[in-house]
């Protein structure tokens, strides 16, 4: 091909243009290029998924190879609808308030584009999980970062501040990249003011069932939220099904309508084989969720302990299975987490791909990875350290 393009005219919609990659992924791949050991991107080792949940997707190849109806499909929207009755005690209709989209990035994105006008203030907050900030952008949206890395926890004044400039304010519970989990009066505060300031909530709960406190509450669990919330979420996380792309957005039926439109005209519908599987993936039993965040819970003190070991300062999560943190020395974040690749053969995120601008003085470690993935990455880490 030619290079450069024989294209005269600018060649990338304002709307990309000067948009940057994820990091994240891109992290993985300098993890393959130097055989480091990838505690990057949450992903996590391929025996995590439950194997009768495998074997149902295996299965329903043969049987359910065509699109599903393009809200998902509809014992699969079911199941969900009852679970989270269930869960968190607020009544979905499968028929006109579950969509069933193709990853929960599709839902964000999906539920973006169709709420968000142009010029409309989306508030989140910093630290954030890089994809809303380019989802945002794809609606044209006006950023409003709101900034809790001393403490980790929501400022009312400047929530209050930044709510009456919003029409939207996206919620990450439990949090990536930190682990935090907001406490309850935290979520009241959100409810009150998205209330007073009339806000649509879009939630992004795809770490709801990977959780090590008892202070753990769903923002629709929350008196008001419900009625304004987009909850964005997914069998991703809590099945250890990644690269399936099955995520769902529950919400209101006018919500509902609106972001369907655009998930009709850009996904059509997600796989259905993994959609079959989710069928069974929702019917397993309560104490399935309960080992799942034993099991997490497990590898974070693992990894807390054998950070600290090393001279690193991490912060050890409440929920989800990230872990910010700090390190000794001057270096920049970028420059630690590419040493640490090639160095010490770990892989990180530098926690600047967490902000919307500058840079910070941490990354984030996964501990998706199964134990001995990690503790040979504590060893890796111990025998090459540089900082
Ligand atoms: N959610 C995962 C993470 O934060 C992976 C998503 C991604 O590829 N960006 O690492």
């Amino acid at each position: 091909m030619p290079n450069p393009p024989s294209i005269s005219r600018p060649i990338g919609s304002e709307r990309v243009t000067g948009m940057r990659e994820s990091v994240i992924r891109e992290m993985t791949r300098e993890a393959h290029k130097h055989d480091a050991i990838n505690l990057s991107q949450g992903i996590p080792d391929e025996d995590e998924t439950p194997a009768r949940v495998k074997q149902a997707a295996k299965d329903a190849i043969d049987t359910s190879s065509q699109y599903t109806i393009t809200w998902g499909l509809p014992e699969f929207r079911q199941v969900i609808a009852d679970q989270y009755a269930d869960w968190k005690g607020v009544s979905y209709d499968s028929e006109t308030e579950v969509t069933v989209t193709s990853g929960t990035s599709e839902a964000i994105v999906s539920t973006l584009l169709s709420l968000c006008d142009p010029g409309d203030g989306v508030i989140y907050f910093e630290p954030t999980y890089e994809s809303y900030i380019p989802a945002v952008q794809f609606a044209g949206g006006t950023l409003i970062p709101l900034d809790i890395t001393d403490g980790l926890e929501i400022d009312p004044d400047a929530l209050q501040a930044a709510a009456e400039d919003a029409s939207i304010l996206i919620l990450n519970h439990p949090h990536n990249p930190t682990g935090n989990v907001f406490t309850p009066s935290e979520l009241e505060l959100v409810a009150d003011i998205a209330t007073a300031e009339d806000l649509i909530v879009v939630t992004d709960e795809i770490y709801e069932h990977i959780v090590y406190t008892d202070d753990y509450v769903s923002p629709v669990e929350v008196d008001g939220l419900a009625e304004r919330t987009v909850v964005c979420t997914g069998m991703s996380k809590t099945y250890s099904v990644t690269g399936w792309r099955v995520g769902f957005a529950l919400a209101p039926e006018p919500l509902s309508a609106e972001l369907r439109k655009v998930h009709d005209y850009t996904s059509i519908c997600a796989p259905t084989p993994f959609q079959n599987a989710g069928v069974e993936a929702l019917s397993l039993p309560d104490d399935y969720y309960a080992d799942l965040s034993a099991s997490y819970e497990r590898r974070r003190d693992k990894l807390y302990d054998g950070l600290r070991d090393v001279g690193l300062d991490p912060v050890k999560p409440d929920g989800a299975y990230y872990m910010l943190t700090r390190y000794p020395g001057d270096l920049d974040d970028t420059e630690f987490a590419l040493r640490l690749i090639r160095e010490a053969g770990v892989a990180a995120v530098p926690g600047s791909s967490f902000y919307t601008e500058g840079t910070a003085d941490w990354v984030r470690f996964t501990f998706s990875r199964n134990e001995a993935t990690i503790d040979e990455a504590l060893d890796r880490l111990a025998q090459n350290r540089f900082w």
